[in-house]
Formats: C-alpha cells, structure tokens, sequence
C-alpha cells in the first residue's frame, strides 16, 4: 500500500447473540488479514466473548480491536448485564417478553453508534441486519453500510419471494404446501413451516414491522456480504443478484479463518469441555464413526425431548457427542432429561457436553461423520465446511429454509421430520424416528453417497477461501470497492 493511501477502515457490528457475533468476528479476522483496519462494535457484558480471540488475533498480526457501547439492559426492564440473547435462552427458558424487550433495547443503540461513527469516520459500517437503523445512521456521515444477515443465500432468495408473491396467503391450509414462485428448483413450504409473524393472523406485531424495517433498509444499504462460498448455492447466488438485483459478496465459510486448534476453540463462549481433552476421545474413535448432536445457542428442548434423544442415541448403538444446554446439577440430583444409569452406560462410547463445545473443532475431526443440527445458518456452513451428512432438525428464524437447502437442494442430508416453527423446539419427536435417521446418515449406501457429496462440497469450500478461490476473489473485489468508495478516501 502507498503511504498517501488511508488504511481501509471496517467497522463490524453484530446483533448481541452468538449466532451473530461469531461470524461478525471472523470475518473482522478475514478483513484484518487482508490487511484492513477492523474494530468489532459490542457492549461490556458481549466484550467476554470476544477479547481472548482479538488478543490471539492481534498476536498473529491482525489489526482488530473493540468498540464499546452501553447497553440499556435496565432502562428497557431486563435484568442488569443482560446484553445477549444467551442470557435470556440459557438452560431451558426462553421468555418471549424478554427477548421483546431485548430487541427494543437494541433500537437505543442507534445514538451511541452514530457518536462512535462521527468520531471514528470508518469507511464502512457492516451492521446486523437486526439493526435496520444503521443503514441511516451510517448515511448521516457518507459512510456506506453492509447488511449481514448470517444465512444463505438460498434463505434470502426464499425470503424475498415469498415477500414479493405471498404464495402463503393462497393456501386454505396450514398445512397445504406451496411452491416459492420464481425461485429456481422446485421449492415447497407450508404456512406452519414459516415464522410466527409471517403468518396472517400476527400482522401488527412488534417482529413484522422490525423485518418490514429490515427489508427497507436491505435496499437502502449499500449491499450484503453472505456466509457463503459461490460453488454451494450458484443458482441461488445468481438469483439473488441478478433477477431480485441485490449488490452482495460471498465471503465464507468465515469459520475457515479458524486453522489453529485455539482459534476453533476460542469462538464464542467459554467451552464446558477442555479442548484437548475433547481431541483426546475424538482421537481414539475409527474416521466417521462419531455422531455430533448439537441445536445451536438458542434452541431449547423439553426434557421429554432430549429424552427421547437420549434413548435414540443409545439403541443406535453408534457413537456420540452431544451438546445439552443444560446446566450441570448436583451428583446425587437426578436431571430429569437422562434415562437412569445413561452416562455410565454410553462411557467411552458417548460424550455428554453440557453447555458450550468447541464445535468447529468437533465438526473437523475426522471421527466425525455426521451432524444433527437445528439448521442455523453457520452449524449448517460449518457442517458443509467438514462434508458430513446431517440430520436436519430446524426449530426457529429461517432454519426451515436451510433445511431444504440440506436436504432437497445438496442432497446431503435426512430431515428428521418437523413439520412447524416454534420459538421453543415444538414437534416431540420419538426415540424410533431420531434412531432411525441418525443411523440413515451414518450407516449404509445412502449414507456413503451424502457423506461423498458431502466431502465434495467441503472440499470446494476451502479452495473457494483459499486464493485466487470465489469467495477469497470477492472480498478483495469488495475491499477494493469500498477503498473508492470511502467518502474519507483523500484524508489521513
Ligand atoms: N456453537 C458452538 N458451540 C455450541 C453451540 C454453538 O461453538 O455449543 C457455535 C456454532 O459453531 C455456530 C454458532 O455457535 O457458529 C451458532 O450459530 P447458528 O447459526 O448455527 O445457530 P443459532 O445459535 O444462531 O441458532
């Protein structure tokens, strides 16, 4: 770079929940290795999770740093330091009048952000899509704004058709299928599949018009950088930027940026399980014969459920690692989520972690060779990123829409069959179908084919972050961009 050009300033700034934070910072990290100035925008409760992995990336010579702002957790009636979503969902809850307040106290951000901005003058603002505000915000100093929605881009086509043509509102039923009309493939839902407030009985509520207020600024914005790689979704890639005419950059998988052992075990919260012995048990396991269940930071399951899975763990017969957000209780409580004598039984055969695993770390290892997933967007990256099958188990936000994309579109996995949205996983699934598509992903000819499929699309991911690859050709083309478009181009 010539001293009379200004280093490119980034600023990210990611909605206050891990599924958002974890993909903001890498692709801070991303930025910052392609030597662009990064600052990561958090509140004090949030900068936990994300200090140790700035320091280690500092230490690797990657410029990021931290901005703070205050988070109105008292003022908007939610509990002092509450400032992520974790703190609302965490061991079993989830209180729907908090998670509202939650996202109103968001809403308070705008001010401090455009402080941080006026004083900082960075030359983008890559903003959450849950903050739909930032797009005007930005504006007010010339600096363009980058909408990260954290999903695919098949989910955002499916999400703008179905904006566009309402072919929900067709149906007589809640159950009666529906073709996305115009997108590419042959793509069915049912009204029971989709959120809560797309549903015409819940019009005015406080989730429709933030994601009205989403989509408006989705078109003021200066574009979108997607979590994905071209080679996954090329049809829905060319979708999205040609026919519903968006300005995006595929930048993903993010979680690549993550080559060291530390670095996978760094993101997010503290892990419950210590990594290396985590790498221990998964080292004395043959190549694919490990199952890794694990729903994300939010999902929440009844402890019928996750009995259920318990017993559908156990018949299989296969090995296991399975995350629970759970709490540990006492020795001698009995948690009324585990069969008696479970753990004792599954010894050496299955790994109960109880709160947060180093996934990325578990995902890579070669013992693995299937995934159950709740279909968030960046488990279901992360998931393609190892090329293992996966069993599709979505809950909540889009992960029904990524569920297609798995199963229908890739063809690298099996949906374990629910069929409605629910904020707290809904359908009770018994322990004989959990059984039954657990083995179907690990066991057997069709399992061969996907985990080969599967292999293929991984493999394609690193090439696509790896230079001169799709994903590694659009971020310096999206580096470059904004170098000419900086509105703070000509000063020092
Ligand atoms: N994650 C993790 N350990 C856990 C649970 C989740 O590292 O025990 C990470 C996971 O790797 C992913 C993110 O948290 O990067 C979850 O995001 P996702 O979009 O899959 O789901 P969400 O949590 O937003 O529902």
């Amino acid at each position: 770079m010539g001293s009379d050009i200004r280093q490119l300033k980034v600023f990210f700034f990611p909605f206050m929940a891990h599924g958002h934070m974890i993909p903001s910072l890498d692709m801070a990290k991303l930025f910052g290795s392609r030597g662009v100035k990064t600052s990561v925008i958090t509140t004090p409760a949030n900068a936990l999770y994300l200090s140790k992995a700035i320091e280690r990336a500092n230490e690797m010579g990657v410029e990021i740093d931290m901005k703070l702002i205050k988070f109105p957790s008292v003022e908007a009636g939610l509990p002092e330091g509450c400032e992520n979503v974790d703190a609302i969902t965490s061991n079993g809850g989830r209180n729907m009048e908090l998670v509202l307040k939650f996202f109103m106290a968001t809403t308070k951000l705008q001010q401090p952000l455009e402080l941080l901005l006026k004083e900082c003058k960075p030359d983008c603002l890559v903003a959450d899509m849950f903050f739909p505000w930032a797009t005007d915000a930005a504006a007010k100093y010339g600096i363009p704004r980058l909408v990260f929605h954290g999903t695919s881009f098949f989910s955002l086509c499916v999400m703008r058709c179905m904006a566009l043509y309402e072919p929900h509102k067709k149906v007589s039923s809640d159950s009666e299928p529906f073709l996305v009309p115009n997108l590419p493939g042959d793509i069915k839902f049912t009204r029971n599949q989709l959120p809560d407030n797309m549903k015409q009985d819940d019009a005015e509520t406080h989730i429709t018009r933030l994601m009205e207020a989403v989509r408006e600024s989705d078109m003021k914005s200066y574009g979108i950088v997607v979590n994905s790689f071209y080679e996954l979704e090329p049809a829905y890639a060319d979708y999205y930027r040609n026919v519903l005419g968006r300005k995006a950059w595929h930048v993903g998988p993010v979680s690549l940026c993550n080559r060291k052992i530390e670095d996978k075990a760094l993101r997010g919260k503290q892990a419950s399980i210590d990594e290396q012995e985590c790498l221990k048990w998964l080292n004395s396991k043959k190549p694919n014969s490990v199952i890794y269940v694990c729903f994300g930071s939010v999902a929440n399951f009844t402890s019928a459920q996750l009995m259920e899975i318990a017993l559908a763990l156990e018949a299989s017969e296969l090995q296991f690692i399975w995350v629970v957000r759970r709490n540990k209780i006492g020795e001698e409580e009995k948690e009324d989520w585990l069969p008696e004598g479970f753990e004792k039984r599954m010894e050496g055969k299955g790994l109960i972690i109880r709160g947060w695993a180093p996934q990325v770390l578990i995902l890579d290892h070669e013992a693995v060779g299937g995934f159950v997933t709740h279909c968030g967007w960046n488990s279901t990256v992360e998931g393609v990123t190892a090329g293992v099958p996966m069993v599709t188990w979505p809950v909540a936000a889009e992960q029904f829409y990524n569920e297609k994309l798995v199963t229908e579109v890739l063809k690298i996995g099996v949906a374990v069959g629910i069929q409605k949205w629910s904020r707290i996983a809904g359908d009770l699934v018994n322990k004989e179908t959990i059984e039954k598509v657990v083995k179907d992903i690990m066991v057997g000819e069709k399992a061969e084919e996907m985990r080969s499929r599967a292999k293929a699309f991984g493999e394609m991911a690193k090439r696509a972050v790896d230079k001169g690859g799709s994903s590694y050709s659009d971020l310096d083309a999206l580096i470059e961009e904004l170098s000419l478009a900086s509105p703070f181009k000509q000063t020092n």
